[in-house]
Parts: structure tokens; sequence; C-alpha cells
């Protein structure tokens, strides 16, 4: 679903695009968050997290014989949503469920995710409105 999906600005041409709302993720030993294709991309998951992609797989279809498994993918794989700050413009990738909603920039905890701007006010000239283009 990769198009020219973007959210823009009526007055001020502002615009951000947005292929998508976010992404899936693994968390690395590292503390990185990598990216995924997928929300169950085995193969880069168990690389990661060093399971075995059968036990990823068993996640869903044999949830009692992967208890282990289960508890691993709940710890290291999550979703990040594409947050605005309305602060200082700055976009970033934050887990809603995880991180404490806040500007990796600037601090500012006057973040949105792209999904709550549509139809806001601008934040850049606060005379238009930001509305959803789908080419
Ligand atoms: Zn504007
Ligand atoms: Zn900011």
């Amino acid at each position: 679903m990769m198009n020219r999906h973007s959210i823009n600005c009526n007055n001020c041409g502002f615009g951000l695009p947005c292929p998508t709302w976010g992404f899936f993720y693994v968390t690395d030993d590292n503390g990185n968050r990598l990216a995924l294709a997928g929300e169950l991309e085995s193969t880069t998951i168990a690389n990661t997290i060093g399971i075995s992609e059968d036990a990823i797989v068993g996640c869903v279809f044999s949830p009692e014989r992967n208890g282990e498994a289960i508890q691993l993918m709940q710890e290291r794989v999550g979703y990040n949503s594409f947050f605005l700050c309305l602060t200082c413009l700055e976009r970033c990738a934050l887990d809603q469920k995880r991180d404490i909603l806040q500007c990796p920039s600037c601090g500012s905890s006057d973040v949105r995710t792209f999904i709550q701007l549509i139809d806001t006010a601008c934040p850049r000239c606060r005379k238009g409105t930001i509305r959803e283009t789908v080419p």
C-alpha cells in the first residue's frame, strides 16, 4: 500500500506523506526498533529475538505450547505510530502502548498521530485545516 497518500493543509500547503499510519517493529538486543514489513514478518523477528520461526507461528496456532515465545513477542514486538509535534513540527514514531508520548526533538507532549491531525487546525499556519489526500 505504498502510494502517495498524504495529509495536507488546505491553506498553507503544509503536508506530510503517509503511505502508512505506522509500522510494526521488533526490538533488537541493543534496544533499537527495527521496522517490519508486516505484523508477523517471522524471519526478521526470529533472527532478532533469537527464537525459531516455528515458535512464532506456534504463538498463533498453539499458544499453550509456546508461552515463552509469546512472552518474548509481547516484550519485543510492537507498533509504532507516526506522530507530528505541534510545537516544533518534527515527525517521530512512537508506540502508543509503551512510550511516553513526547516529542524526541523538543520534549513537548503536544504530539498527535497523523490520524488525529485529520480535520484539525493546521499546526503551521493555524488558519487552514488538515485534510487527508488520497490520489
Ligand atoms: Zn496550514
Ligand atoms: Zn517537538
